[in-house]
């Protein structure tokens, strides 16, 4: 599951958390209350709820960021979705890169173009995040000059062009496969929005595997090792139960 806004409001609204992405979380519950059928006001109280558990900032601007994100919540409904599918010819064009890092850079675009267009039908192939959340779902850990020159590298070969703005860094993917078959030449599927550059090289072959708990993709560091680091770490019944079927390993080649 990529995302599940439902799950999101109803998490957000049990425990009070907001996340790292406060504010994609009290869109989710906007969405939630309106899709209950909340009036405006019922939405706005709702988020100034939660934002004065979290004690966020001054009462004033609580006020106006509740109001600004409630009146936002009739443009989309709430957001799920499972899955998105990678096909062969994108596959194939991070493959051609030289280099397994810039492959996992182009994949990672490749993902979050899609992810953007499946949430915004009118996304058409943009990348809005900020360089930093990129390289490291990417799982890329390197300078900033090196980061530019990646990205230098990727648009030299008219795989993506930046946007106008200088101060921010939206990318637009060149390469994502819009041919008319596309959806039936699934290569690879990605359902996990964590560790996306590890994922790729799942894909690759490299001695990479999914936490038989928690399904996040890890470099394997050991023959016979099953969970990842945090749920090994964790008592056996307190771990998710082992989602991760023979076919679940193998399927994503
Ligand atoms: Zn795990």
């Amino acid at each position: 599951m990529l995302v599940d806004e439902r799950e999101t409001a109803l998490r957000a609204m049990e425990d009070g958390e907001l996340g790292v992405h406060a504010t994609k979380t009290l869109s989710a519950v906007a969405k939630y209350c309106r899709a209950e059928g909340y009036d405006r006001r019922a939405i706005e109280d709702t988020l100034l709820g939660l934002l004065t558990r979290r004690n966020w900032n001054n009462p004033a601007d609580r006020q106006s960021y509740a109001r600004k994100i409630a009146a936002a919540s009739d443009k989309y409904g709430l957001v799920r979705i499972d899955s998105i599918q990678m096909t062969e010819n994108e596959m194939d064009a991070c493959g051609r890169l030289k280099g397994v890092q810039i492959q996992r850079l182009m994949f990672t675009l490749l993902f979050l173009a899609k992810y953007g267009n499946a949430v915004n039908p009118k996304n058409n192939d943009w990348v809005n995040r900020d360089d930093g959340e990129i390289f490291s779902l990417a799982n890329i850990k390197t300078g900033e000059t090196r980061k530019s020159l990646m990205l230098n590298n990727l648009y030299g070969q008219g795989l993506i062009r930046f946007s106008d703005a200088i101060t921010n860094l939206n990318i637009n993917v060149l390469c994502v496969d819009h041919s008319p078959n596309a959806d039936e030449n699934a290569a690879f599927t990605v359902s996990d929005i964590r560790n996306i550059g590890a994922q790729y090289m799942l894909y690759a072959g490299e001695p990479y595997m999914r936490c038989r708990a928690c399904g996040l993709v890890i470099r394997r560091t050991g023959s016979r090792q099953m969970y990842c680091k945090d749920c090994a770490s964790r008592p056996k019944n307190t771990r998710a139960s082992d989602t991760t079927d023979l076919e679940h390993t193998r399927g994503d080649r």
